[in-house]
């Protein structure tokens, strides 16, 4: 490592480089820091000179009054959540590179990256780590759909110092998205905290309403974000995680009943609305479990499927990561469209396929 970190990060140089890992894109060596060390942030990157601060992790409120007036002391700028993958973009020693939250160059995305303005925003802002939310179909890791986005898409929602972390102010940041012709993030208006409650709860009916995520809410400096949530999104993962019952831990489940139960208490409802949200969340829960065993039983594969297209080389490097990181692949459709390759791929739920394998010849479990 060609960078001495003492001078970027206030903690033990010798200590803090020892769990950093190696990792080379295109035969250039960075790297990434892997977990949370000494304050410094998951998905770390030093790449030559360059340091690029991992995105920091949004605490999250279960209730919205007094959650959000005590968390904020002035004006707070609403934004959706959307419910993509997380990218930092930067550029490093002349190239735009794309990373994933880990600190990993995704070669898909860093892909994708090239077909936005970035060159010419980078020129102006060399120091800026651009952050956004990757969503749409054709994408290897998440499954969420847009109406309005009908292919990979990047909404921006931060610049930050790339080696500092600083945010810039949430207004001007907007501002000088719209001036590169960056797409943002939706947002919900800025608001008095007292405010902010009334106006988030309408946002989260109407997100609700169409089965889309949340909110993000900010300070107006950039500094301090809170998270909230929908319970649509909250019935979304959990029948996410559940048609693989034994790939996500209970803990996932545990946090998706709570955030629900809050929800609730604080929405007011009655009883027949409560029994309603428990009977949906109970749906999202055990169908796509029962849905998956029968899949198992019937000896077809379960997992995440997803489709991805680009050059040859990208899609062959992006397949041939998954696999060194122990994914298994399922290859369903590999086909070329003009110059590009267009595979159709599921990520094999093994564990769960084995468990279920294991339950259905009538095997025991410890519990
Ligand atoms: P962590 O708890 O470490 O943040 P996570 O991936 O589970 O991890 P999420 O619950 O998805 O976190 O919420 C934070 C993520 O939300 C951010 O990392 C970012 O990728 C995404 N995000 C989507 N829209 C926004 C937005 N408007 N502002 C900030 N982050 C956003
Ligand atoms: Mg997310």
């Amino acid at each position: 490592m060609d960078r001495n970190l003492s001078t970027v990060f206030d903690a033990d140089h010798d200590d803090l480089v020892e769990h950093f890992e190696r990792a080379t894109y295109r035969g250039r060596e960075y790297f990434y820091l892997p977990d949370e060390r000494h304050g410094v942030e998951r998905g770390t990157v030093v790449a030559g000179c360059a340091v690029v601060r991992g995105f920091p992790s949004i605490p999250r409120v279960l209730v919205l009054e007094p959650g959000v007036p005590d968390f904020f002391d002035g004006p707070v700028t609403v934004e959706e959540k959307l419910n993509g993958y997380n990218v930092r973009i930067a550029r490093v020693d002349g190239d735009v590179l794309a990373f994933t939250r880990s600190g990993y160059v995704c070669p898909f995305t860093t892909s994708l990256a090239a077909d936005y303005p970035l060159d010419s925003f980078f020129d102006e802002y060399p120091d800026t780590v651009v952050c956004g939310e990757l969503i749409g179909p054709e994408n290897p890791y998440t499954t969420h759909d847009y109406a309005e986005v009908d292919e990979a898409a990047l909404r921006v929602f931060d610049l930050r110092d790339r080696e500092s972390g600083e945010p810039m102010a949430v207004e001007r940041r907007r501002e000088r998205c719209d001036a590169y012709d960056l797409s943002t993030v939706p947002a919900f208006g800025t608001h008095e905290p007292d405010a902010a409650v009334d106006a988030i709860r309408e946002a989260i009916a109407d997100l609700d309403e169409q089965g889309r995520e949340g909110v993000v809410v900010k300070s107006e400096d950039g500094e301090r974000a809170l998270k909230y949530t929908t319970s649509a999104i909250h019935r979304a993962d959990l029948a996410h995680a559940f048609d693989k019952p034994f790939d996500y831990g209970q803990q996932f489940m545990f946090a998706r009943v709570i955030r629900e139960a809050f929800q609730s208490v604080e929405f007011g409802e009655d009883e027949a609305t409560a029994r309603e949200r428990a009977r949906e969340m109970g749906e999202s829960v055990l169908l796509p479990a029962i849905e998956s065993i029968r899949a198992v039983e019937d000896g077809s594969t379960i997992g995440d499927t997803h489709t991805v297209r680009g050059d040859p080389a990208t899609i062959e490097s992006l397949l041939n990561r998954f696999r060194a990181v122990g994914l298994h692949l399922d290859i369903e459709e590999d086909t070329y469209e003009d110059d590009e390759r267009v595979v159709r791929f599921t990520k094999v739920a093994d564990a769960s396929r084995d468990k279920i394998n294991h339950l259905l010849s009538g095997g025991t479990i410890d519990e």
